[in-house]
């Protein structure tokens, strides 16, 4: 729940309540109050339409799955104070199983939260991975395949994002043949060949690196699981690739596998 939640619920529900009590008593319960309330008000209040796919398994397409996350980036444009509410009763109706309707492999950047990036999608969504530069290594495909083929998420999206520092840490390789320490190296050696092809082709070798990486990515799930392949091929999986601006918010996605 976000912080606009709060006072809305309490001066809604909670003053008639408190109309009554003395005003100290009042402000000594809020957090207690809103805590009930919040649970007594989810069981009366109209859901918004994301959460009612909760239960059941994933009726969307795949494009219907890529329109719905369109909308919901745009809500996140449009109101960054993008709401989740209910997670408690969304927990209790998530306990016996889950069915997200969308797979997103993108970038532990700590400005790039796939849940608040869609508009406030909630618990029980999106099926998630993340690590820096949203390399697609063995752990993310098999992540992807048990998504795909169990789960029967209808889409997988692969989103790099602007400004991205392990896209740029392998670009500084190719452009300049810095040595990176520890498991970094080794971790952003399936950008290399992406940087490689990239430089010299553009002024702004990063963020075309950053597009060229989550195309790659999204083409190489296809060439590499001939689980997903044949998911997209029978036309219940689709494969995009997408690019997150941390500035504007934005998400542009940028062609199908
Ligand atoms: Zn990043």
């Amino acid at each position: 729940m976000c912080l606009d939640c709060l006072p809305t619920r309490l001066s809604r529900r909670n003053i008639m309540k408190f109309a009554g009590l003395g005003l100290a008593a009042a402000a000594s319960m809020p957090i207690i109050a809103s805590a009930s309330e919040t649970k007594h008000a989810a069981q009366h209040e109209e859901k918004p339409a994301d959460q009612h796919h909760a239960a059941a398994a994933p009726a969307l397409s795949p494009n219907e799955a890529l329109e719905r996350l369109k909308e919901g980036n745009s809500r996140f444009i449009k109101d960054a104070n993008a709401c989740a509410a209910n997670l408690a009763g969304r927990r209790e109706e998530l306990a016996g199983g889950q069915h997200p309707w969308a797979i997103i492999l993108t970038c532990s950047d700590s400005r790039v939260t796939p849940e608040l990036v869609f508009g406030g999608v909630t618990l029980g969504e999106l099926f998630v991975i993340r690590n820096a530069g949203n390399v697609l290594d063995t752990g993310a495909l098999g992540t992807i395949e048990y998504g795909a083929e169990h789960l029967h998420a209808p889409l997988v999206v692969v989103m790099g994002h602007k400004k991205c520092g392990a896209v740029a840490a392998a670009c500084d390789v190719v452009q300049k043949g810095t040595q990176l320490e520890g498991s970094i190296g080794k971790m952003v050696q399936p950008i290399l060949p992406v940087a490689l092809n990239t430089l010299f082709k553009s002024p702004d070798f990063v963020n075309e690196t950053v597009a060229n990486n989550a195309i790659s990515g999204a083409h190489r799930i296809t060439e590499e699981s001939h689980i997903v392949a044949h998911l997209v091929e029978q036309g219940t999986v689709k494969v995009v690739s997408a690019v997150y601006d941390i500035e504007s918010g934005k998400v542009d996605f940028l062609d199908a596998a």
